[in-house]
């Protein structure tokens, strides 16, 4: 089935108790029982609710997996794989990555006697040169957030699977239209819903897929022990943003393509970060992995001066100065002081995150009218 089709129709069936085109909110926390352990094989709505059932459908069938868990927010699906390891277990993960994952791992992870080990992982080797033989998953974001850093997810799974590990790949940045990373080795793809799915910045949730049973088995037994469910409500707002996926991606790699060369361009800006320049060092391997490029671009102006890059910051009107990204509206982001605020400012610089770096998340709009606005703020 080709992608617009797969993104409409994924996890929707009519509603077998009236004929319902749409999912209804089962806004319910219980089930009613016929008899003590007889029941529809719903019985209470932390373990299982309808709507929910329909958008884990939904997720499987988007990254073409197996199964699919909803969570309270992309966190709380990190959060959930984290609770696959146990203490003296090693993680291998990305020294770029989202701000809230590098949090997560250091000061609450850590705690519990999880060993991370933060490595460049465009290269293989530099991954294959921190397994031991606690290793037991590899986290990997590709392109990452901010600096559109590409990661072979192929060559990791190799990497992965020799380790005896597990390879998780936070897909968020991509969405699954543009790039699936099961089809490539991963064995689990963590979403913030959030973001690129929900498309519209109404709703906070996350969401892992994967095509192993008895790791759905353990990831599901978690998401109801631990309770870091979405409620049915969050679960309509997603799977309704799922059916329109494809335009408006289309859309985001349109305008993105457009203003990144326009920013490339500009006398103003020394550096643009956008993976699908053909001079860029993972742009082979971007082509390779990726269906298109996306709408997330970084750049830095000739003047590095965090006052330089504020005047920028404040003076857009159509994007607007939040965290955030994946929306049809159009955001405009200081990493530094923002995003990745809970990363310290030694380790930003060292893998390559300026201090006036400035992220977009490019929305559908017309993209004149964005390049105006961008043009009068540079
Ligand atoms: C936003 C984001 C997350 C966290 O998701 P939440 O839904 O905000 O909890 C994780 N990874 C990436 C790449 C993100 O952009």
């Amino acid at each position: 089935m080709n992608l617009a089709t797969k993104f409409i129709h994924a996890g929707s069936e009519p509603d077998p108790s009236t004929g319902a085109i749409m999912t209804p909110i089962y806004q319910t926390s219980t089930y009613v029982q016929e008899a003590p352990g007889k029941n529809k094989g719903y019985e209470y709505a932390r373990s299982q609710n309808p709507t929910r059932k329909a958008l884990e459908d939904a997720y499987a069938i988007i990254e073409n997996a197996k199964f699919g868990l909803a969570f309270g927010s992309g966190v709380a699906a990190t959060d959930s794989v984290m609770k696959l390891l146990n203490p003296g277990d090693e993680v291998i993960a990305a020294n770029d990555m989202y701000g809230g994952s590098y949090r997560l791992f250091t000061k609450v992870w850590e705690r519990y006697g999880i060993k991370f080990i933060y490595v460049d992982t465009t290269d293989a080797t530099n991954v294959q040169a921190a397994v031991t033989a606690n290793t037991k998953l590899i986290w990997l974001e590709t392109p990452t957030n901010p600096l559109m850093n590409i990661t072979d997810i192929a060559a990791i799974a190799v990497v992965s699977k020799g380790a005896n590990s597990i390879l998780c790949v936070d897909n968020t940045f991509a969405s699954p239209y543009l790039q699936n990373p099961l089809d490539w080795g991963a064995d689990i793809v963590m979403h913030s819903a959030t973001k690129y799915l929900g498309g519209h910045s109404d709703v906070i949730q996350g969401a892992l897929m994967m095509n192993d049973a008895e790791l759905r088995e353990k990831l599901y037994f978690i998401q109801k022990s631990c309770g870091a469910v979405p409620g049915p409500m969050d679960c309509f707002l997603v799977l309704r943003g799922i059916k329109t996926l494809h335009v408006r991606m289309k859309q985001h790699c349109e305008n993105g393509e457009k203003i990144a060369h326009w920013l490339r361009n500009h006398s103003k800006v020394t550096k643009v970060y956008w993976p699908g320049f053909e001079d860029n060092a993972g742009y082979e391997i971007a082509k390779k992995q990726m269906n298109g490029f996306g709408g997330m671009i970084s750049f830095v102006l000739k003047d590095e001066s965090i006052d330089a890059a504020n005047k920028v910051l404040t003076g857009t009107h159509l994007f607007a100065l939040a965290e955030s990204l994946g929306g049809v509206e159009s955001l405009i982001n200081h990493p530094a002081s923002m995003t990745h605020a809970s990363i310290p400012r030694e380790e930003r610089i060292k893998n390559g995150l300026a201090d006036g770096l400035i992220r977009l998340s490019v929305g559908i709009e017309d993209v004149d009218d964005l390049i105006d606005d961008l043009n009068k703020a540079i």
